[in-house]
């Protein structure tokens, strides 16, 4: 049965739209089933009806024609109930709706399961038979099983068909759908309008996006000679692995084989010539239809030649990717939104930055590195798009609302013309607030608080550098780590470190160690884990590792000599013992640079609090560091148990939920008893909102992003320390997130800040 199941739903995800996987869907689940109808019927949440839209067994004339109200018949009440109906006689039950021109008549048990995608009906699953008899629980289970593995794929399928659809009757051109709005997370604030690049993984089949070509000749002859490049890449492989075992032998064999048959090749060159695809899609399609072939197969070693067959076209794939040369300025448009599957680090650095208007992630969240970046960056970006027909997106018109994260395709004039007057209205706040640039963040009554900016690219770091912060709060090494093949060198990290410190001078630089893990892992030191970010992260790898613990430290003070505008502060800290540990090997480094001539002063060393066990040691550790910062991105995921990468969580992640209040004021308070000064480096020090609870606590200082620095101090130059206190006196007595949130948000709107928070006046 569960290979029946995952063949199913293998098959139907290789569906090219949703009618086609609804065709493929009843008609295996019918032969599954051993049953006379497998119909499904689909909802269309405007006119609320569910439609006939695939059947094998009932009338096919019916199938797209007939409907029924949300509420009507044995269809409807599977979806009221949320649940399955069997029944032996569906005729006589209460509920029963006849639909005249089904052939319907003939059946008398009925069987039907609701389709639910994240907590929404999208339609019902029905058998039906013509004996009177229950389903037994075998099948009943077997077809709720199939309905909860087919939401996803169906619902995908649903999302990604509305973009191109046929208008009025079959026979007319293709005509597209305008401003069709496709939801993500809001991951950088702004709106972005522009054409899209897709960007995919290397030598990733399934990433490959569909793309036009003009010149069919010069597009076979590339493909001719990845082929040959492929072949012989196999050739040599064999040839180096002569003591294989005769079975593996055989595989490459297998290999050479297919590829010098031609019969691969040819089909793909018939596409490229018929369709004018370039030749990665048309390989992309020839070889995943393979692999459904093969994986349709009741034989285990046949179906395992879908591995094979996947495994070559890679090979095909990579030669062909390698034989485009990079991209380089011309080939991005001017307003490039950059789309992918999932956006890299790396990624961004390869559009010019005067090019690149937004971004767009399929997975990850407003939470993730990419996003912090993108934010820095000051680019507009979704993410956690869920449904984003990343394939069928190159080259399109594209609006990027990140304030609400939201994408619209192909863009009216009119759609247009709203989302002009967004940014219109957007640059009068931000060119008001160039006022300000220079003048300190105190309150009307007097309270004064540091603001300090947040880098990692070196772009950042120059378009920090004038928005009127009082240095960096956080700097995160593991950027510039991530853009390189391999570790850098001790003189290529002095390098990256002074032009960090040097531009900053003499305002002070805190330098993170090197955070990674989770959802940053550097290509050349890659990190396999179940559960990343509860594993090998931060201090753990490098405690773990001092070599590059040691390398980084006396990169860091060698680069600060003559500066001495150097902090140092330590990521993902646990326990005291990790604490003391690191402070050592920071010694250590220390004195080697001393003894190697260098004239340097020791740097502060501080901790960051983002764990919740660190919490509750906040004021062991504050009596052992020189300061702390809370970064409040990780203490929410680890506080409420949401993954910040993971998009089916984004909406449970909150920074606003009174556990992660109650735990920030803990941590100030026990710094302030230990007089140890302490800031917050997470993204809730550059929400407006949040940025005024937090100096209501008591901390001294917040670093943020550059893009929301100039919004934070304006607010904070508008309301009274007295005001804020008495707002976080109000939240605090609350128990939800949301309360928290609109009750900030109506405070600030009553004292007339409510504008600096954006059109999404929400929680980032
Ligand atoms: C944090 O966790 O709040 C933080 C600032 O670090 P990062 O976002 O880089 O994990
Ligand atoms: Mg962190």
């Amino acid at each position: 049965m569960l290979n029946v199941l995952r063949q199913i739903v293998q098959e139907v995800n290789n569906a090219t739209d949703l009618d086609a996987a609804l065709d493929i869907l009843v008609a295996r689940v019918k032969a599954a089933m051993k049953t006379q109808v497998c119909s499904v019927y689909v909802l269309d949440s405007e006119n609320r009806r569910f439609t006939l839209r695939a059947s094998e067994g009932l009338n096919r004339k019916s199938v797209g024609k007939v409907s029924l109200s949300a509420r009507e018949g044995l269809v409807g009440l599977v979806a009221a109930r949320a649940e399955p109906i069997n029944l032996d006689d569906a005729s006589s039950h209460p509920s029963y709706y006849f639909l005249p021109g089904t052939g319907e008549e003939h059946f008398k048990s009925f069987l039907g399961v609701p389709i639910i995608h994240q907590k929404r009906i999208l339609g019902v699953l029905v058998v039906q038979q013509s004996l009177l008899r229950k389903f037994d629980e075998a099948e009943e289970a077997f077809m709720v099983t199939m309905s909860a593995q087919l939401s996803g794929v169906l619902a995908h399928a649903e999302a990604t068909g509305m973009m191109l659809e046929l208008s009025g009757n079959q026979n007319q051109t293709k005509k597209i759908k305008q401003d069709v709005v496709i939801p993500g997370s809001p991951a950088a604030p702004g709106i972005a309008i522009g054409f899209v690049t897709v960007l995919s993984p290397p030598a990733d089949l399934y990433g490959v996006p569909d793309r036009e070509i003009k010149d069919v000749d010069a597009e076979v002859r590339h493909f001719q000679g990845a082929i040959n490049g492929a072949r012989a890449q196999v050739k040599q492989l064999a040839e180096k692995l002569a003591d294989l075992r005769p079975e593996e032998q055989a595989l490459f064999d297998v290999y050479v084989r297919m590829l010098d048959d031609n019969a691969l090749g040819e089909e793909v060159i018939t596409r490229i010539k018929q369709k004018n695809q370039w030749a990665q899609s048309a390989l992309r399609d020839v070889i995943l239809q393979y692999v459904a072939h093969f994986d349709r197969m009741d034989d285990v070693y046949l179906r395992e030649r879908a591995t094979d067959i996947k495994d070559l076209g890679t090979r095909v794939l990579a030669h062909l990717q390698d034989s485009v040369s990079a991209p380089n300025e011309y080939d991005f448009p001017d307003n490039c939104v950059l789309v992918s599957e999932e956006l890299t680090p790396s990624m961004l650095a390869e559009v010019p930055e005067h090019k690149l208007v937004g971004l767009v992630s399929a997975k990850g969240s407003s939470n993730s590195h990419v996003a912090i970046l993108a934010r820095a960056m000051g680019v507009p970006t979704v993410m956690g798009v869920v449904d984003l027909p990343v394939k069928k997106m190159d080259g399109i018109e594209l609006v990027v609302d990140g304030y609400r994260g939201r994408l619209y395709t192909h863009p009216s004039a009119q759609l247009r013309q709203q989302f002009k007057d967004i940014v219109d209205e957007e640059q009068l706040l931000v060119e008001g607030l160039e006022a300000i640039k220079d003048l300190p963040a105190k309150t009307p009554d007097g309270h004064q608080i540091k603001l300090c900016v947040n880098t990692g690219l070196i772009t950042d770091a120059l378009r920090s550098v004038n928005r009127g912060g009082e240095g960096v709060g956080l700097y995160r090494t593991e950027v510039p780590f991530m853009m390189k093949e391999r570790f850098p060198s001790e003189n290529e990290q002095i390098t990256i470190y002074r032009k960090q410190l040097l531009t900053f001078a003499p305002q002070p630089v805190t330098m993170r160690t090197l955070d990674i893990g989770g959802d940053k892992s550097l290509p050349y030191f890659p990190i396999e884990e179940e559960n990343p970010f509860l594993g090998w992260r931060g201090i753990r790898v490098t405690l773990d590792h001092p070599e590059i613990f040691l390398l980084q430290v006396r990169a860091m003070l060698k680069a600060s000599v003559g500066l001495d505008n150097l902090k140092i502060m330590l990521p993902m800290i646990t326990s005291v013992a990790e604490v003391e540990e690191a402070q050592y090997l920071i010694h250590q480094a220390f004195h080697e640079v001393c003894d190697d001539g260098s004239d340097i002063q020791m740097p502060q060393v501080g901790v960051m609090i983002e764990v919740p066990a660190a919490v509750y040691q906040a004021s062991a550790i504050a009596r052992m560091v020189d300061f702390i910062s809370v970064g409040s991105n990780d203490l929410t995921q680890y506080l409420l148990a949401v993954d910040r990468n993971n998009p089916r969580v984004a909406e449970l992640y909150d920074s606003f939920h009174p556990a992660v209040l109650a735990a920030m004021q803990h941590v100030v308070t026990a710094a302030q008893a230990e007089n140890c000064p302490v800031s917050v480096c997470g993204e809730m020090a550059g929400n407006p909102a949040s940025a005024i609870l937090l100096m209501a606590m008591g901390y001294d200082m917040l670093s943020m992003n550059a893009t929301n620095l100039p919004r934070v101090k304006s607010v904070i130059r508008n309301v009274d320390m007295v005001f804020a206190k008495s707002v976080l006196a109000e939240v605090m007595t609350l128990d939800s997130p949301m309360m928290v949130s609109s009750t900030v948000q109506l405070a600030l709107n009553r004292q007339g800040q409510g504008h600096i928070l954006g059109p999404t006046r929400g929680k980032r």
